[in-house]
């Protein structure tokens, strides 16, 4: 009998992917989480039913997330990551000489499931790393630290999700203030072919910084096979990115970082919409 995963994530819209077993399944007090062996990705992670990334392609996604924005930054000794429970983010992170990885994730058992079914994503025993569970909300209201580049690597802002509160002005003022003064903010967001209007809602929420770019990479677990990320930075502007990254990458090239910022015409009018 052949078994098929069907993701009903974007109104009108469904992925199905071929499954072999399901490894995990369990619900935390946040979230259903699951892990399926999937015939063309591996294994994949789900929350609430969404793929959040897959061994076969999670590479594309976490180096285009971590790597123009540690670029942008001078010398990016502080880092911060909210969500980023499976550790792809903190991994890319600490190949950088970083001096400290802070993440936030608000779901232990997500970083659990993730380390026990997903063990090529996360460097968890890095002696820089340091995770804690607890709501990244909280966490930037309350902290104290400066970091030099804060990750958004969350899920998407579903109506009363836990990742709802991520995507707010109050949120961004108070990362703005987390951050040192060439420090630099880059977030996931939702895929602007399916979302226009969230690409122009997160530039309004993030116009307290004098940069703010968008750029795209490809994710082909993700709707439309094309994600959007949003960087923010207080001082340099990452199209002006010169540095090489000092260790191999298997998507991230200097090429594909100044490709990244070639928008299509459609979402550059949404964008400059704002501005
Ligand atoms: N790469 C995925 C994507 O783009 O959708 C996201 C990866 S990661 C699994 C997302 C993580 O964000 C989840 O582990 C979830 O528990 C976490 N998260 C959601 N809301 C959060 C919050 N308020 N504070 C901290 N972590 C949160």
């Amino acid at each position: 009998m052949e078994l098929w995963y069907t993701q009903d994530y974007i109104e009108n819209y469904q992925m199905s992917l071929k499954v072999r077993e399901t490894i995990y399944r369990g619900r935390s007090p946040y979230q259903e989480i699951a892990v399926v062996r999937t015939e063309l990705y591996g294994n994949l992670l789900l929350l609430d039913g969404i793929a959040q990334t897959s061994e076969k392609d999670e590479f594309m996604y976490h180096e285009m997330l971590v790597h123009p924005a540690m670029l942008t930054h001078p010398d990016p000794q502080r880092v911060l990551v909210i969500g980023g429970g499976d550790g792809g983010a903190a991994r890319e992170v600490l190949r950088h000489p970083v001096r400290s990885v802070v993440m936030v994730e608000i779901d232990g058992e997500v970083i659990e499931v993730s380390r026990r079914h997903l063990p090529a994503l996360g460097n968890w025993d890095d002696a820089r790393l340091k995770v804690l569970v607890e709501d990244g909300i909280a966490y930037m209201t309350n902290a104290r630290e400066e970091f030099d580049c804060i990750i958004l690597d969350s899920t998407d802002p579903l109506p009363q999700g836990p990742a709802e509160g991520l995507f707010t002005r109050e949120f961004y003022q108070n990362a703005f203030t987390r951050l040192s003064p060439e420090g630099t903010l880059v977030s996931q967001i939702e895929p602007p072919f399916f979302h226009p209007d969230s690409v122009s809602t997160l530039w309004d929420y993030l116009s307290m910084f004098p940069v703010v770019k968008l750029f795209w990479g490809m994710v082909p677990i993700y709707p439309g096979g094309v994600w959007t990320y949003i960087i923010a930075s207080k001082r340099n502007d990452p199209e002006k990115v010169s540095r090489p990254l000092p260790f191999p990458t298997r998507y991230y090239t200097p090429d594909v970082h100044r490709g990244a910022f070639a928008l299509p015409r459609f979402l550059a009018d949404a964008f400059q919409r704002r501005a």
